[in-house]
């Protein structure tokens, strides 16, 4: 810990005590045990407990990871004149913050720099307890958590959405004093390949500050990973291979999805195109792409050719077939943009058209292919 009370009860921070002043015991904010000053060559000075305690909020052996990264960010927030209170204990939470912040005067933003491993139950108990409380929580994740080519259960616990970067998710990089910002997340039908774009700030860059941050991010705009029609057509036979891949493995999540198909006289490689695309695709609904979709359609074509339906309608049905990962810091209104946002691409597609606020007209069913070879001519016919 960073922070102790000293005899007088008031709050002292390890960096800025001097071992001369220290009068009498220094106590731990949590459990009230006494405390000693650590300090070393490599490590950061901090508090620590006399013995093996069994402070509730405080353990042993914090990394020399969480202790820097929570320096870095009190001091740079201090820096920009953030108010800023380093293990800020709130006693009707019983939550220790590793940060607590004020951009406006009403709302206080909790900060978790999250470098160990915490279950899931844990994370949504302590989301959900902030967010009650009328805090809001920004976890920002240490190196364990660096993202790969798919994104991990854990990562996902994490992620955010906002209407500019889309799907984000912080990262703090002490050896380097970097903040990053992984948005834009989207990943691949086929095995679920993550991409994202990063952005970075130098938290020793004193010309960067959280404004210019917020600024940055009210201008940008999402730009397609696949953009031409060579590189969506690319991306979708490697999709289709990828299929025909998981047919061949029993252990596939597919394969129930294929019994489906079957007993609706359809076929997982004769679907139809739409339901791979958008090539990009949501990292938040656990389910294979061109399954959902199919549900979509299902559901469509159960209505029948001009028939009017609302979004709301739609919305209900949907969120009922569907499943979403475990994603506390994303609301159900963005799970349901998801849905919505489907609609908006059937709408290009001519298979719908929206009449009014809200309300969609069906105009055609969409076409299922006879055989893999008619479906295969379909998916090459722009490529020569
Ligand atoms: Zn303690």
């Amino acid at each position: 810990m960073l922070i102790a009370l000293d005899s007088q009860n008031h709050y002292v921070q390890a960096d800025l005590i001097k071992e001369k002043n220290i009068k009498g015991s220094l106590f731990c904010p949590g459990c009230r045990q006494p405390v000693y000053l650590k300090r070393g060559k490599i490590k950061i000075p901090h508090f620590s407990h006399y013995q093996a305690s069994d402070c509730f909020l405080f353990s042993e052996g914090e990394t020399l990871e969480h202790l820097a990264g929570k320096q870095m960010l009190s001091q740079w927030f201090t820096q920009q004149e953030i108010p800023c209170m380093l293990e800020a204990y709130l006693p009707k939470l019983k939550q220790r913050p590793d940060l607590l912040i004020w951009l406006d005067q009403k709302i206080p933003v909790a900060i978790e720099f999250q470098c160990s491993f915490i279950s899931e139950a844990n994370m949504i108990k302590r989301t959900q307890s902030y967010q009650k409380a009328g805090y809001k929580v920004i976890w920002i994740l240490g190196k364990r958590f660096k993202l790969k080519r798919k994104l991990t259960a854990q990562q996902r616990l994490f992620l955010y959405y906002h209407k500019n970067l889309n799907y984000h998710i912080f990262f703090l990089d002490t050896n380097h004093q970097k903040l990053h910002i992984f948005y834009h997340l989207i990943q691949f039908e086929r095995n679920e390949l993550l991409k994202s774009r990063n952005y970075q700030v130098s938290l020793t860059n004193k010309k960067i500050t959280l404004k210019t941050i917020i600024n940055h991010f009210e201008t940008l705009t999402y730009q397609p990973y696949v953009e031409s029609e060579i590189a969506q057509t690319k991306e979708l036979l490697k999709n289709h291979q990828f299929l025909m891949r998981a047919l061949r493995n029993s252990q596939s999540k597919l394969i129930d999805f294929q019994r489906v198909l079957y007993q609706a006289h359809h076929h997982l490689l004769f679907l139809p195109i739409e339901l791979h695309l958008p090539i990009e695709q949501s990292v938040i609904i656990q389910m294979q792409n061109c399954q959902w979709k199919y549900q979509v359609v299902r559901w469509l074509s159960k209505k029948g050719e001009n028939q009017v339906f609302t979004s709301r309608e739609y919305v209900q049905n949907m969120m009922t077939q569907l499943l979403f990962y475990p994603t506390p810091l994303i609301t159900k209104k963005i799970q349901q943009k998801e849905l919505i946002r489907y609609l908006y691409f059937l709408e290009t597609q001519q298979i719908i058209h929206q009449i009014a606020h809200h309300q969609w007209v069906v105009l055609k069913k969409l076409v299922f292919f006879n055989s893999e070879e008619e479906k295969l001519m379909e998916l090459t016919k722009n490529t020569d």
